[in-house]
């Protein structure tokens, strides 16, 4: 057995502590900046682990930070542990069905995406017991689909303290995750009419949904002259209540702004702030907003990236029985708008690993891709968003994906909430801990590699980062209402 190997088998010798805190937090299912259980297992377990727990962090309640080492290199990993809303769904079954009525789930499979990097932080604590120099700090990062924690943690410099991060993402297919993606930033407005009889007195009431609704045309107009990678949406949260004949006194528009830059993102955001003036100014209303979060977008780095993938080459992705194939094809056949994508983000960017692709997963036809798309460096920008990019701007950061979920299975469905019990998921959490921890060990034994790391960070973070979070911002639990 090398070296390595003997500190990757405490992951097996662990494995159920590790997927029993999978499971628990996907039945937990709490969401962003609520996930109070979830929190308290992970600090309980890595207490026991000997881990030296502190929580909260950066006053927010549902975050923590597990430590164990001393001294350089500092090696942070990073977790998530937030759910969805509207996403319950019982485990292990191919059809729709509620586990709790009108409840949420993890269609994002962050309960794997935690316990995964805290596999990572199990197996570096073991190789960092026999003697070896450094520290790991496990970062508990809440609210990832609502709220960006990361990105008011980094508004702290938390992440400064590590000389780099790893992470990783559950997925329907096992790369290294290179590339960019999208700033984004979330902005609440809220409108306040005088409220009348529609009929008897309508010159007497100012309506806040009409208000609403000149904003949502004035963006409209605004999409034509932005940035094609720029993206606007909204959901009204508030449309004022469910008699026409009351001239509506309330009314509220929660919008996302996305630029590849954070600058470029609040020039758009300031354009969207007139547009919300105008609106009142049109209806006599009045309009006040409120920050909700903001993500910057991904540094890649090619160093880090290239060991994570030597690592995943090595450790190997998982396999599966004739049973999970099965399953996951059930599921498959479930979709609503099947996917006939090549799986891999290399692919649309490179025609040899394309083809190769294409030939492995038998034009992407496969319930379960059980192979490693090979490794391409990319400075694309993807869509959607993560504060993993706030991170990244502090120190160079790296992430993989695992398949946990079935081919081409959607984001954030119930599909994957259904998956994220199951042994194909388990395996995915395990096999992304593995990798984690076997580039940390690399990293801790090669200080040149963590060198230039930082030297190619340098250079691609060079304009500094620009926290999207304003200084006097709280974080906001998804659902808080505006008072
Ligand atoms: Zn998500
Ligand atoms: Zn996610």
């Amino acid at each position: 057995m090398s070296e390595k190997a003997k500190y990757l088998q405490v992951i097996d010798e662990k494995a159920n502590i590790i997927t029993d805190v999978s499971d628990k937090i996907w039945e937990y299912a709490e969401l962003s900046l609520m996930e109070f259980k979830s929190c308290e297992l992970y600090v309980k377990v890595l207490k026991e682990q000997g881990f030296n727990v502190e929580c909260p962090v950066c006053g927010i309640d549902t975050a923590f930070k597990a430590t164990y080492g001393s001294g350089k290199p500092v090696i942070g990993i990073l977790a998530e542990y937030d759910a969805l809303s509207g996403l319950s769904q019982e485990a292990n079954s191919t059809v729709r069905k509620e586990l709790v009525r009108g409840g949420s789930g993890h269609g994002c499979g962050h309960n794997l995406l935690g316990a995964g990097a805290m596999a990572a932080a199990f197996a570096v604590k073991s190789y960092l017991e026999e003697g070896h120099e450094g520290t790991v700090i496990f970062y508990g990062c809440p609210g990832e689909e609502g709220g960006a924690a990361k990105a008011f943690m980094a508004r702290e410099r938390l992440f400064e303290e590590c000389d780099l991060a790893l992470t990783w993402h559950p997925g329907s297919v096992n790369q290294v995750s290179s590339g960019t993606c999208n700033s984004c930033i979330q902005t609440e407005y809220k409108f306040t009419g005088v409220a009348a009889h529609a009929a008897g007195n309508p010159h007497m009431g100012r309506s806040a949904l009409d208000a609403v609704e000149l904003m949502n045309i004035g963006v409209q107009f605004l999409r034509e002259h932005m940035e094609s990678s720029s993206r606007i949406h909204y959901a009204i949260t508030d449309a004022g209540g469910n008699s026409p004949n009351v001239v509506q006194p309330h009314a509220q528009v929660l919008y996302m702004v996305r630029s590849v830059l954070v600058k470029e993102a609040l020039e758009l955001q300031a354009r969207v702030d007139k547009i919300a003036e105008a609106a009142a100014m049109m209806t006599e209303t009045k309009m006040t907003k409120r920050f909700i979060d903001g993500t910057s977008n991904t540094v890649p780095n090619k160093v880090l990236e290239k060991l994570m993938w030597e690592n995943f080459n090595e450790v190997g992705v998982p396999t599966y029985t004739e049973e999970e194939k099965a399953f996951a094809q059930a599921l498959i056949d479930g979709y609503e708008m099947p996917s006939k994508n090549l799986p891999g983000s290399a692919c649309d960017e490179n025609a040899e690993i394309a083809e190769w692709v294409a030939e492995v997963s038998k034009n992407a036809t496969i319930p379960l891709n059980d192979f490693l798309v090979p490794y391409w460096f990319s400075t694309k920008e993807r869509a959607g968003s993560t504060d993993v990019g706030d991170v990244s701007w502090l120190v160079p950061t790296a992430q993989i994906n695992v398949v946990c979920s079935p081919s081409g299975a959607p984001g954030h469905s119930w599909q994957n909430v259904s998956c994220g019990k199951s042994t194909i998921a388990h395996k995915g959490l395990l096999c992304a801990g593995r990798v984690i921890a076997a580039t940390a060990i690399d990293l801790y034994e090669q200080p040149e590699t963590i060198a230039a790391a930082k030297a190619e960070w340098e250079k691609r973070a060079a304009g500094g980062y620009f926290c999207p979070v304003p200084a006097d911002a709280v974080p906001v639990a998804v659902g808080e209402q505006m008072d």
